[in-house]
């Protein structure tokens, strides 16, 4: 069974092994949404079971949230080696000062674990293999008996890495192996492992467990379950978004806007008790979805608080440069201060939701 990078990299985190934070995107808009809540340049990579996606331009930079949304959008559908790229991580980027190469799996012929390791990882390291085999040091640890962590020290040594990283990279290379171990791996690689300012860092992750072994890992066939964050956004045919706190409210409004003639491009769930950036990500979302022309948000305060969700459409509105229509009913705890802040950014809003529906649906025909 082979994981994804993603679930490589959780499972490495879960055993000590430092990665930078990133979620799945499935769409050019949750990823820039990701981009956004992340708040700093990010790497976009596609999620296929085979290497090679540095070469393939499988893996792609991003300065800010629009730029996350277009090479999404160029990565997402691309072939790999024969695999269509559905999902991309989304993650930090890393700042890296030097790339290793840490691989651990098994050698067929020594009929035993070998953990090969070299200075130079990257993108070129099958290169590196054949034209400077010597470059790579290798190691088989002894099945039977405890790995040390001395004798991950003294890979890491061997590998000529400058003297401050032997202990940092032995401590990931001791982990790797553990991890190994304790998966019933068959493959488990860490290339490149970075380092940067912040330290040592696994920016590609290769896990492969054996088959037959899986029943006795819960935690590996529970994660197959991919996690998602923030707001789910669902695709309809028509042009206005339909944002709302609570599966019911969200809903009505959608029958509102129908029931006035409309139609939803999307709808959005932002939850109880959604803060400030939530509104920013649902509102991030729908607005860098095309179709969307008015953006329908109704909001019923309870747990929400209204100057909360003011907060998050005035920090959108700041942040954009598309021209969508925003209706904005809100209502609810701390009305007064969140109607404040909408009158004070020059934001329209209203207190009735058949209301807001209805200016929602005359506003969307008056732009056709
Ligand atoms: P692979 O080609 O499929 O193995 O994909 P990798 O995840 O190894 O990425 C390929 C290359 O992209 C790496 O060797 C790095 O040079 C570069 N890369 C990946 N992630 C980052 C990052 O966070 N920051 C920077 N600066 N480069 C990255
Ligand atoms: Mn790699």
């Amino acid at each position: 069974m082979k994981f994804f990078e993603h679930e490589g990299k959780e499972i490495f985190k879960k055993n000590g092994i430092n990665i930078l934070e990133g979620y799945v995107a499935y769409s050019p808009e949750e990823a820039s949404v990701i981009a956004s809540e992340l708040d700093k340049p990010v790497v976009v990579k596609a999620q296929v079971l085979t290497g090679g996606r540095g070469k393939s331009g499988g893996v792609k930079f991003a300065d800010n949230p629009g730029e996350a949304f277009s090479v999404t959008e160029e990565i997402l559908g691309m072939d790999i080696k024969g695999n269509t790229v559905k999902r991309v991580l989304v993650e930090e980027k890393a700042d890296i000062i030097n790339e290793f190469y840490v691989s651990i799996t098994i050698d067929r012929e020594a009929k035993r674990p070998i953990i090969m390791a070299s200075k130079e990882g990257g993108v070129n390291i099958e290169d590196l293999a054949k034209n400077h085999p010597e470059k790579i040091i290798k190691y088989h640890p002894n099945p039977l008996a405890e790995f040390l962590p001395f004798e991950a020290r003294e890979i890491a040594r061997k590998m000529g890495v400058s003297s401050d990283l032997i202990s940092p990279i032995g401590d990931v290379i001791w982990k790797l192996y553990n991890i190994f171990l304790k998966y019933d791996a068959e493959t488990a690689e860490i290339n490149p492992l970075v380092s940067t300012p912040d330290g040592l860092i696994a920016a590609d992750a290769k896990l492969v467990v054996e088959n037959d072994s899986l029943f006795r890992h819960e935690d590996l066939v529970a994660m197959l379950k991919y996690k998602k964050k923030g707001v789910d956004f669902v695709k309809l045919d028509g042009d206005i978004a339909v944002i709302g706190n609570g599966a019911g409210l969200t809903l009505t409004a959608m029958d509102m806007v129908k029931l006035k003639g409309g139609e939803p491009a999307t709808f959005l769930d932002i939850g109880g008790g959604a803060s400030e950036d939530i509104i920013y990500q649902a509102l991030s979302i729908v607005l860098n979805y095309k179709p969307v022309k008015v953006v329908f948000l109704n909001v019923l305060g309870g747990i929400t608080r209204a100057d909360d969700v003011a907060k998050g459409v005035v920090k959108v509105l700041d942040n954009i440069d598309r021209d969508v229509k925003i209706v904005i009913r809100l209502t609810g705890t701390h009305e007064e201060e969140g109607q404040k802040i909408l009158e004070e950014a020059g934001i329209p809003y209203e207190i009735s939701m058949e209301e807001a529906a209805e200016k929602a649906v005359e506003l969307c025909k008056s732009l056709e």
